[in-house]
């Protein structure tokens, strides 16, 4: 197959700048408050969700993108077509998705950004809370930083770069190919959804609205991290059944189902916490439970990167409970154990040039790439096993969720270069002769 004459250069130069600069526009969407909230019976789970989402469904029509949207969810959809020359073959459409939401763990309202500018290194003392300090020996990425502009708060919120520095990349890549024609690129859709930080945003997300056949969601950490693995995620539930009876006269009858949910706890293997492990070493780890004489509830979390590993752990489970009930007879053990998600690298291992693009795209941005399992789930593993193969690519974002988070200029800026030449690549490589 010969590779065909209207293929793009490699490196097509971008002629206008962005309308706003990625910052700029980082800057404007972090001030606004689009915290989400845990038990909501609604999608968006806080109505001033819809103020960042309304302004960017305005932004992308006056940018030229199509078929701009707002679902009834609070879920913007848009698309910009293909710009390659009739006659070229096809080229899949490409997604790229990022959230509105801030996380319910700190408060995003009032969000002041402050700007270091030209950063000469050392700790970042927060201007509004004095106890608020981004330590060198904490962020030893801060040495890599030096001559950048660091983006913090003051000190008193989070700073919401999880995750609109996704956002504000996205749209300044739609800035950039709506106002650059020469950048040749395939179909693109564009989605922005509530609700990611608790988890039920996507659930409400349109795959097939959306027309992609691959996306990436721009939701990652430290330059040149890009994830295309996530745990297997299940939960168990232990259920300990014992017998009540009056305390006073209970002897020999009486089976206290928390002896046994006490003894439970402590046969689980030591090694294999959250608070005991890292890297690519799973765990599983007790988090809530109730404790009553009659019947005592313990939920465990179960997480490993190979689904034989989160095998081990349940027949761990199930062992411990049988050494439970032969420790306190009349007590009966129940475990239910259900699928929370599976680790996308099940489905993305069919599909490898989905990360080999991006580890390219971030090579033509002066970026290292690297690959990172992702000790949680995504979006986008979500979105995998609906039929949306979905790595994760950074934003140049640290300390998610905490009052220290930070960005910066070049963490927006080569993000932002990364995903334009990401468009070009899968233009490049789809372009061959018929
Ligand atoms: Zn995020």
């Amino acid at each position: 197959m010969a590779v065909a004459t209207q293929q793009p250069k490699a490196a097509t130069r971008l002629v206008a700048p962005p309308k706003e600069s990625v910052v700029d526009r980082f800057l404007r969407y972090v001030r606004i408050d689009t915290q989400s909230q845990e038990d909501q019976t609604s999608t968006p789970s806080t109505k001033k969700q819809w103020t960042l989402a309304n302004l960017l469904a305005d932004e992308l029509r006056q940018l030229g993108a199509s078929n701009v949207r707002v679902s009834e969810h609070c879920v913007v959809y848009a698309s910009i077509p293909s710009n390659l020359p009739e006659g070229t073959s096809r080229v899949p459409t490409i997604g790229f998705l990022a959230h509105v939401d801030t996380s319910p763990a700190v408060s995003g309202e009032n969000v002041r950004p402050v700007f270091h500018a030209n950063y000469r290194g050392g700790d970042i003392q927060l201007p509004g809370d004095p106890s608020q300090v981004i330590k060198v020996a904490q962020n030893p990425l801060l040495e890599g930083l030096i001559g950048d502009d660091i983006i913090t708060t003051d000190g008193t919120t989070l700073l919401g770069s999880d995750d609109k520095a996704g956002v504000a990349t996205i749209m300044t890549l739609v800035d950039l190919l709506l106002s650059n024609p020469d950048v040749r690129h395939g179909p693109i859709s564009i989605g922005f959804t509530p609700d990611e930080e608790i988890g039920s945003g996507i659930d409400k997300f349109d795959v097939a609205a959306f027309g992609a056949e691959f996306a990436y969601t721009v939701d990652g950490g430290e330059l040149g991290e890009i994830s295309d693995e996530t745990w297997s995620a299940r939960l168990a539930t232990v259920t300990f059944h014992g017998k009540s009876t009056h305390p006073g006269t209970a002897k020999g009858m009486m089976v206290n189902s928390i002896h046994a949910l006490g003894h439970f706890v402590t046969l689980l293997p030591g090694n294999m916490l959250p608070e005991t492990t890292e890297d690519r070493v799973g765990f599983v780890h007790p988090y809530i439970g109730t404790a009553d004489v009659e019947t005592s509830t313990l939920k465990v979390l179960l997480r490993d990167f190979e689904l034989s590993g989160l095998e081990d752990k349940e027949r761990i489970l199930r062992e411990n409970a049988a050494k439970t009930e032969r420790a306190h007879p009349g007590v009966t053990i129940a475990i239910e154990v259900k699928e929370n998600y599976k680790n996308m690298k099940e489905v993305l291992k069919h599909h490898p040039e989905l990360t080999e693009n991006v580890f390219e795209a971030a090579r033509r941005a002066g970026v290292t790439p690297f690959s990172k399992p992702i000790r949680g789930g995504t979006d986008g593993s979500k979105l995998t096993f609906r039929g949306l193969p979905c790595p994760n690519i950074y934003t140049g974002g640290h300390n998610f969720h905490a009052k220290t988070e930070f960005n910066s200029r070049r963490g927006l800026e080569k993000t932002t270069e990364t995903l334009v030449h990401l468009v070009q690549i899968f233009a490049e490589r789809s372009t061959v002769a018929h």
